[in-house]
């Protein structure tokens, strides 16, 4: 969640406050749903380490060494991943793809390069 809330779409009141999922504005009593005005005014873009917009299915290579959670073996630089899929992962893991010797995994697209 953002620190600074929208203003209201109705009247653009700054003094908007939050109540559960809703937004209300205390000016015109307008109520909104915030998590369905975000997803609807801006698409996701997902970029990889230098720039390129990642898409569904697009073959990566990572960029930086990193080590995998229960796994013997880093994940290193230029390894190949294919086919990534685009997901909402946990904390700011973006990418979801099967990675040969680690299996089902979520990535950061900051630590991926587009092939
Ligand atoms: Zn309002």
């Amino acid at each position: 969640m953002p620190d600074t809330l929208p203003p209201c779409p109705e009247c653009s009141s700054q003094y908007t406050y939050e109540m559960d999922a809703l937004l209300l504005c205390p000016e015109c009593a307008h109520e909104w749903n915030a998590e369905v005005e975000e997803t609807e005014a801006a698409e996701v873009v997902i970029k990889d380490a230098v720039g390129n917009v990642l898409q569904d299915g697009d073959t990566v290579s990572i960029t930086k060494t990193m080590k995998v959670k229960g796994a013997q073996s880093a994940l290193k630089v230029g390894t190949k991943i294919r086919n990534i899929r685009l997901v909402q992962g946990s904390g700011d893991h973006d990418i979801a793809a099967k990675v040969d010797g680690f299996g089902q995994m979520e990535l950061k697209s900051s630590i991926v390069k587009k092939i």
